[in-house]
């Protein structure tokens, strides 16, 4: 029964994956799950108007508890910080003519990490409420400790509808960012050795959507300069099966080299924790390793737009 229930999300992946390269509307029931307000219009701006059937999560509210970002952007205190960074958003969304319903897990900007059991049994509960067939997400490369937790959290949510053995749904990943080898970071592209991206040319009225929504985060207009040069396309890929505990890449991890308080072996042991809460029974459960070695992500062939649906249990 639970085999069966899980069948049809993997072909609603595939059906989105389409859409999208195709600049057709779908009318999927899709969830956007990012970490922060804009980490959306770095990944997917271009084409959220395209899916009509959109719930926005985010799982931080982008103010550190501490203040210090508000403090930074000129605001007295975090109340007015995070709702003005809400109502960007919503100029974003209204900038790129989708609509969405919003829905903000309330983590403080830097914690999710600390959060990702209670992150995840928040976000199964919304996909369950909202009848979400396919999560389109960010991947786990290492570039934000929030990015990577909002991952994790995905993927263990999905191991929480599977055991109650409702619909499951699938993962599409979209773009963030990562370290890249000459100390600072990459944009606009996955981390290599994953699968391979379904490239969604953006035609120029979706460019300007793009570029518009970008235009609406004041509060962020420094560190997006980096992410509205890269307007053109954005890139999708079916998410792989991750092996959270260990690293996804070899060397430094982008949060290493800033000053976020969080490293990797850290990051690990908090993810694993969060993995035994939700545990598969042993006939379920993945292989996993203690090695500290980079993950190896398995995932479909690079004509996973073709190929059969082949693995029957949720990634993790
Ligand atoms: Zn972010």
């Amino acid at each position: 029964m639970l085999l069966d229930t899980f069948r049809p999300a993997r072909t609603r992946r595939l059906e989105l994956l389409q859409d999208l390269c195709w600049r057709e509307r779908t009318t999927l029931r899709v969830a956007v799950v990012a970490a922060h307000p804009d980490d959306e219009t770095i990944g997917i701006g271009g084409s959220l108007h395209l899916i009509e059937n959109l719930t926005l999560v985010y799982t931080t509210n982008g103010a550190t508890r501490d203040g210090r970002y508000a403090k930074q952007k000129g605001f007295d205190d975090n109340p007015s910080y995070i709702r003005v960074r809400q109502q960007e958003v919503q100029r974003a969304l209204a900038a790129a003519g989708a609509a969405a319903s919003i829905v903000c897990c309330g983590m403080s900007d830097q914690e999710a990490s600390y959060n990702m059991a209670s992150l995840a049994s928040k976000l199964a509960k919304v996909f369950q409420a909202e009848g979400i067939d396919v999560v389109v997400t960010q991947p786990y490369e290492g570039g934000h400790p929030d990015h990577d937790a909002t991952a994790c959290a995905v993927h263990l949510a999905r191991r929480i509808l599977f055991r109650k053995g409702v619909a499951v749904p699938e993962v599409v990943e979209m773009t963030s960012y990562h370290a890249d080898t000459d100390g600072s970071f990459t944009t606009s592209v996955f981390l290599p050795g994953g699968p391979a991206a379904a490239v969604a040319e953006l035609p120029p009225q979706d460019q300007e959507r793009k570029r518009a929504m970008f235009e609406c985060f004041a509060t962020q207009a420094r560190a997006l300069k980096a992410f509205q040069t890269k307007t053109d396309r954005e890139l999708f890929r079916p998410a792989p099966e991750y092996d959270f505990t260990r690293p996804p890449h070899a060397g430094l991890l982008h949060y290493e080299r800033r000053d976020w308080g969080m490293d990797g072996m850290r990051w690990r042991a908090l993810a694993r924790s969060a993995r035994q809460s939700v545990p598969f029974t042993s006939s379920q459960r993945p292989s996993m390793s203690g090695s500290e070695g980079p993950t190896r992500a398995r995932h479909s062939s690079p004509e996973f737009l073709l190929a059969p649906e082949s693995q029957a249990v949720p990634a993790n």
